[in-house]
């Protein structure tokens, strides 16, 4: 089973139920796709998401039938609701009224210093973080003309001048993100901003694209940022169905060790030593471990020439052999089994291994 590797050290904020940054682990979160005043669709999206894993998740609010529905849409979800809103000051007022968990808003695109003020007192009246989200795509005139083009170091600036707005009004639940759709430039913007400051950090690479092309690409910038131990929640972007996103970004926490509930399938990629049609068994178990909250590994091989000794770190195995399988734990058989029956002798052991988990 694996560790937990999580090295950033940020300052603790609250959102909802969850303490997001410090030594705490890394949340997933998503946005909905539905129109947020449609309050039926979107809780029933919601619903689906926290089915598949997400811990945090985010609203459009554009308009004033959208922050009206907050209120609504929170009393029938049970994971923290983030509220996104640009420029309007009275949207965040009715959101946070309604009863979001933390806001998105750049403090320095509210406008006058008494509609800052009015948002800030608001949010600390209420107890909530407010989320800086800086786009690489939308920064600020003055950064831009200073840069000549979207750069980490104009970003990073660009975040300091929300951060400082907030801080000037002792406002300090904060939490930044960094986005861009082009993976080094966003790499080097949490990394710069990590040095930078102490608060939170949201990771996500925006407008990456399609279920393939864009998992793809969040796996490189976010995987890239989480083996540096930056991080505190995280959104894999996707033109796709939002659970999509949740499977993807669960992927990716298993590859660092920071998932402390979901199970790992290893899987060989096949050859002509092959003895059991293993790519149809693979998924059938990557399938079944999906709603296993433990983080146990599950090997799957197609024999046994390697088979085990290669899945060694696996608590739970099978490999083919003709007409059978060996099932192993952490590198050394177990028993045969024959082929009709050893995946479910698989699950059968895989239950067992993770009850065991639990009753530590
Ligand atoms: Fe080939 Fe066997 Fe290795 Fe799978 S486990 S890749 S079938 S040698």
């Amino acid at each position: 089973m694996s560790e937990i590797i999580h090295r950033s050290k940020t300052r603790p904020v609250r959102v909802g139920n969850l303490t997001i940054g410090g030594s705490n682990e890394l949340f997933i979160q998503s946005m909905t796709t539905t129109k947020t005043h449609d309050v039926e669709a979107t809780v029933a999206e919601i619903l689906r998401l926290e089915e598949a894993g997400c811990q945090v998740v985010r609203v459009a609010c554009p308009d004033e039938r959208a922050a009206y529905s907050i209120g609504e849409i929170k009393k029938r979800i049970n994971i923290p609701l983030v509220v996104d809103i640009h420029f309007d000051y009275k949207l965040a007022l009715i959101a946070i009224e309604q009863g979001a968990d933390k806001i998105r808003i750049n403090p320095g695109n509210i406008g006058r210093k008494e509609k800052v003020e009015a948002v800030v007192n608001a949010a600390k009246a209420k107890g909530i973080p407010i989320r800086i989200g800086v786009n690489a795509g939308s920064l600020e005139k003055k950064i831009l003309e200073k840069y000549g083009y979207p750069t980490a170091d104009g970003m990073v600036e660009s975040a300091l001048h929300h951060i400082k707005i907030l801080e000037d009004l002792d406002f300090h639940d904060i939490i930044v993100s960094m986005k861009a759709s082009d993976v080094n430039l966003a790499v080097e913007a949490y990394k710069k901003a990590s040095q930078a400051f102490d608060y939170p950090l949201h990771l996500g690479i925006t407008e990456s694209g399609t279920l393939f092309a864009g998992s793809i690409k969040s796996a490189a910038g976010l995987g890239t940022l989480l083996s540096m131990g930056i991080g505190n929640t995280l959104r894999v972007s996707l033109s796709a169905d939002p659970v999509e996103e949740i499977k993807v970004a669960r992927e990716l926490l298993k590859v660092f060790g920071l998932s402390s509930n979901a199970a790992t399938l290893i899987s060989c990629p096949t050859c002509g030593r092959i003895e059991i049609d293993l790519i149809s068994i693979a998924n059938e178990v990557e399938e079944y471990i999906s709603n296993i909250k433990a983080p146990i590994k599950v090997a799957v091989l197609g024999c046994a020439v390697n088979g085990p000794g290669e899945a060694r770190e696996a608590d739970i195995g099978i490999a083919g052999a003709r007409g059978e399988g060996l099932l192993f734990r952490k590198g050394k058989t177990v028993r045969k089994v024959p082929e009709e029956t050893m995946v479910e002798e698989l699950k059968i052991e895989i239950d067992k291994i993770a009850a065991e988990y639990f009753a530590q």
